[in-house]
């Protein structure tokens, strides 16, 4: 995903938490972890602390999923997202 000068905005890949209600990563800037909402991958604004960020200077971070492939890189089942996701009722 590109901004709106055309500068590609960097992708972090995004662990979830037990309760399927927040994506999470380790940011190497703030040296902390971010936490989203699961209702929303993609380009989100960063929630960085460290005003040196590079994520600050490029427009935020596109948030993604690992893939199959990657999760069982990682040792993690390959349904780690569908089961903790919460069940959306209508
Ligand atoms: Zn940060």
């Amino acid at each position: 995903m590109k901004n709106i000068f055309g500068v590609e905005i960097p992708a972090v890949k995004v662990f979830i938490t037990d309760d399927g209600v927040q994506y999470f990563f380790w940011c190497p800037f703030c040296q902390r972890f971010h936490y989203h909402g699961t209702a929303g991958l993609g380009h989100r604004l960063p929630h960085c602390i460290n005003q040196n960020s590079a994520f600050l200077g490029n427009d935020g971070y596109v948030l993604e999923e690992y893939t199959k492939k990657e999760l069982r890189k990682l040792g993690l089942p390959t349904d780690y997202y569908e089961k903790r996701k919460k069940k959306k009722s209508r």
